[in-house]
């Protein structure tokens, strides 16, 4: 278990700046998720962490050791990747034995050793199986194995639940963050996929063309994304455009135009311009009678019923389409297309950023 430290590492591929100025610790027993669309990368960096790519800039360090010119194999990390990378025709037991018997560990302890790492993924059972003939989710579960046996200081994972079938993804990540936190081993984990770094990490780098955008833990890179790549890739926004009077009164409020009507809110900083409101659809309550000045008139123009949730899109009156999201809806309190609403924005739940959308002009009170 060790701490990793990025001082302001940079790794280009020709031009591109694959990887542009990471700065960032990793604490003890962390796990931590690199997340962003496909080509942010995520990948390249956990590959210098790997010492597969030798950054250009920067620094690398595990714990105390600067480990720049390490060569991969004395890094001590374990590694779990997307395609398994397993051995098809070794049994079970000796894909899992391969980095004792590289390390020169002797039977007795191998036997041990490998039969503890295969209870810990409950494979204990088919230890002289052969992959070939195993699904999916129990040849990932011999590659988490091969991963921990050699009781690694650091465990990488790129992508590994992205060949399973989505019911099995989700009984993975908890198994993975279960076992995670039973070893207290300090893990690095590359996904894309959202739901997935939220259910799994204590903290997550949103990274948007090599450069880190936020990190934060779940919910706080949820409830107060730090600019609008973050809060649009993290969950559903609605953006919405509106503008903001600069100054603030004595009480700190200042004054926001928003689809025809004013609002008071207490700014992050004083701001007078363009704004764009990120509100969460959750954040968005509908009412089928009243008159407020708050509430806004709208028609429901799609409803997507999901079981503990449904999803209506709404038409505002002069303004644009929003996702409005209602759980625990029972049958017949499900509204129909066509129907008409009033909108009650929470505002105050809302983000606004500046016109740019990398500022935070206003930040969520809960
Ligand atoms: P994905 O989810 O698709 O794997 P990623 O976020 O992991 O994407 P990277 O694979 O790290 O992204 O790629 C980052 C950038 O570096 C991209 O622009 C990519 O095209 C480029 N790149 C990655 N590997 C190489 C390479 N070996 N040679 C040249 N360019 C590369």
């Amino acid at each position: 278990m060790q701490k990793i430290v990025f001082d302001h590492v940079t790794k280009y591929f020709g031009d591109t700046k694959a990887v542009n100025d990471a700065h960032l610790t990793i604490r003890e027993g962390e796990f931590f998720t690199l997340l962003g669309p496909s080509g942010c990368g995520k990948t390249t960096l956990l590959r210098t962490i790997a010492g597969f790519y030798r950054q250009e800039e920067g620094d690398i360090y595990f714990g105390e050791r600067k480990i720049n010119d390490i060569p991969t194999h004395e890094r001590n990390i374990g590694m779990v990747f997307q395609n398994y990378a397993i051995f098809p025709h070794m049994t079970v037991f000796e894909n899992v034995a391969y980095g004792l018997k590289a390390r020169k560990v002797n039977k007795k302890e191998t036997e041990q050793r490998v039969m503890e790492a295969l209870e810990m993924v409950q494979l204990q059972h088919l230890r002289d199986r052969v992959p070939s003939d195993m699904s999916g989710g129990q040849q990932q579960r011999i590659a988490l194995a091969r991963a921990i046996v050699i009781r690694p200081g650091l465990l990488l994972m790129d992508e590994p639940l992205s060949n399973l079938d989505a019911k099995l993804r989700i009984k993975m990540r908890s198994d993975i963050r279960m076992l995670q936190k039973e070893l207290n081993i300090t893990t690095i984990y590359v996904t894309h996929d959202q739901e997935e770094a939220l259910a799994v990490s204590d903290r997550i780098a949103v990274m948007s063309e090599g450069k880190i955008q936020q990190i934060a833990p779940p919910e706080d890179i949820y409830a107060y994304p730090a600019n609008q790549f973050v809060a649009n890739f993290i969950g559903t926004s609605n953006f919405i455009e509106a503008h903001c009077h600069g100054g603030m009164d004595s009480s700190g409020l200042a004054k926001i135009d928003l689809l025809g009507a004013s609002y008071q809110l207490p700014l992050a900083k004083s701001y007078e311009g363009k704004v764009v409101m990120s509100l969460r659809p959750e954040r968005v309550r509908l009412e089928t009678a009243g008159h407020g000045l708050s509430l806004i008139p709208g028609t429901i123009e799609n409803v997507t019923y999901l079981g503990e949730k449904v999803s209506y899109l709404v038409r505002l009156q002069n303004g644009p389409v929003i996702d409005v999201q209602e759980h625990a809806v029972e049958p017949h309190q499900l509204r129909k297309v066509k129907q008409a609403v009033q909108v009650n924005l929470q505002l105050e739940k809302s983000t606004m950023f500046d016109k740019g959308g990398k500022e935070v002009v206003y930040r969520a009170t809960y």
